[in-house]
């Protein structure tokens, strides 16, 4: 089975024609005298790599309203109302509403997501419902399964364990929620606990780090030098590190360091964040975020996930990693021209950097041919419409296509684009 896409445009301004065969690009050139099987005339469209989700709660998403609905829209009732629900979840349940995520993320382009299955508590149903999830949609869409204590591990009696059994059922990655830990005493020994699983079982770590506006939340610190003295640089990831919003100056460029030098990746999650973080805060209102312009800028790689969709978090959400880089660019001031392409870099190849998939990612002969090709000729232009992604290729094989909606106005097409 061949497939060739011809005349796809690069985030570089390149113009190439690319040959997928037996799933993977055998050639890219400017063109390619070839015939195949099936042909995709992109026609000077933006093409990436596939999108990357690096943080989806997905055994919470599609259960906005049950067993009630957030009235508040707070941080704390939503994780009320999933403590009420959790205990009636199903592995069955979780597998099918997480399988329908999937669907509406691979049809924009996500090709590679990292999920969160929630451990604390007795019933399993989360952590197995999104392991048969990963092995069942491995062929459309690579899942890595974290498993995640969203009460602590020290909380309550059986937790610590229940997190280290989710390692044996298979996790890919151990994770954490140090600041929620009852006193600062036991989040730092939860970090550290997390450390030794991750070195113990060859996993990689994935901690809720500092999700708060508290700027004495500082467990980002402990992970830095817990990665150098295990030796994990590049396998560790800490999300939402909100807290550094926070943060004034001087620490902050310390922490930027230790960071960079640990070989961190740092992951912003924009919808839940923007309207969770500074609710406390009476006017000026803090925004919290990462500081993902000035982390890029000191070394640090920076990516992006949905986190939540109509859950008990979040109404809202469609699962498209373009608005989630476009929220972040607004809430992070990357509206720089350079800065612009450098988001949708966040959605896409930093995320694989994050997720370790380097290897078997990117556009470049012998790599598997994952490809979305944007209905928009550029990434300002992809951040600026949110677009349809016209056509997405899976390991040589389109999976994907949408036909963009046409609009008239007294009859005359309205395009949104500026005048030629
Ligand atoms: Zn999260």
């Amino acid at each position: 089975m061949s497939l060739v896409v011809r005349n796809a445009r690069l985030l570089d301004g390149r113009l190439v024609d690319l040959l997928a065969e037996d799933g993977r690009w055998t050639r890219i050139d400017e063109s390619i005298a070839a015939d195949a099987a099936r042909e995709v005339e992109a026609d000077g469209r933006l093409v990436t790599p596939p999108l990357v989700d690096c943080h989806l709660h997905l055994d919470a998403s599609l259960t906005a309203g049950k067993p009630r609905w957030n009235e508040s829209g707070t941080l704390i009732e939503g994780i009320h109302v999933w403590g009420e629900l959790k205990p009636s979840l199903t592995e069955q349940d979780v597998f099918e509403r997480a399988r329908e995520i999937v669907r509406w993320s691979v049809a924009q382009g996500t090709l590679f997501i990292r999920a969160h299955a929630d451990v604390s508590g007795e019933n399993e149903a989360m952590v197995r419902g999104l392991l048969r999830l990963r092995d069942e949609v491995a062929d459309l869409c690579t899942v890595q399964v974290t498993a995640f204590p969203q009460d602590g591990i020290f909380a309550r009696d059986g937790d610590e364990e229940r997190l280290e059994n989710a390692l044996r059922l298979g996790v890919d990655c151990v994770g954490g929620i140090p600041h929620y830990e009852p006193t600062a005493e036991l989040g730092l020994k939860e970090v550290h606990r997390v450390f030794e699983l991750a070195k113990q079982y060859s996993r990689r770590i994935d901690v809720h780090c500092d999700e708060t506006d508290d700027p004495s939340s500082r467990f980002l610190e402990v992970m830095a030098d817990d990665t150098v003295k295990f030796g994990l640089g590049g396998r560790v990831t800490a999300s939402h590190c909100t807290a550094m919003g926070s943060y004034e100056p001087y620490y902050s460029s310390k922490l930027h360091g230790f960071l960079r030098r640990a070989g961190i990746n740092i992951v912003v999650n924009p919808y839940a964040n923007s309207l969770i973080q500074g609710r406390l805060d009476v006017y000026p209102k803090r925004r919290g975020f990462a500081q993902l312009k000035e982390l890029l800028a000191a070394g640090v790689n920076v990516s992006l996930g949905n986190d939540v969709i109509m859950d008990p978090w979040y109404l809202m959400g469609r699962a498209d990693m373009v608005e989630a880089a476009s929220l972040a660019l607004h809430f992070t001031y990357m509206s720089g021209l350079e800065e612009i392409p450098e988001m949708l870099r966040c959605a896409t190849e930093r995320g694989a950097r994050t997720l370790g998939v380097e290897d078997e990612y990117g556009i470049e002969e012998g790599k598997p041919a994952d490809l979305v090709v944007y209905d928009a000729p550029s990434a300002l232009e992809v951040l600026r419409l949110h677009p349809p992604r016209r056509w997405v290729i899976r390991r040589g094989r389109v999976v994907a296509e949408t036909t963009p909606a046409r609009t008239t106005l007294l009859g005359e097409p309205v395009t949104f684009a500026p005048p030629l």
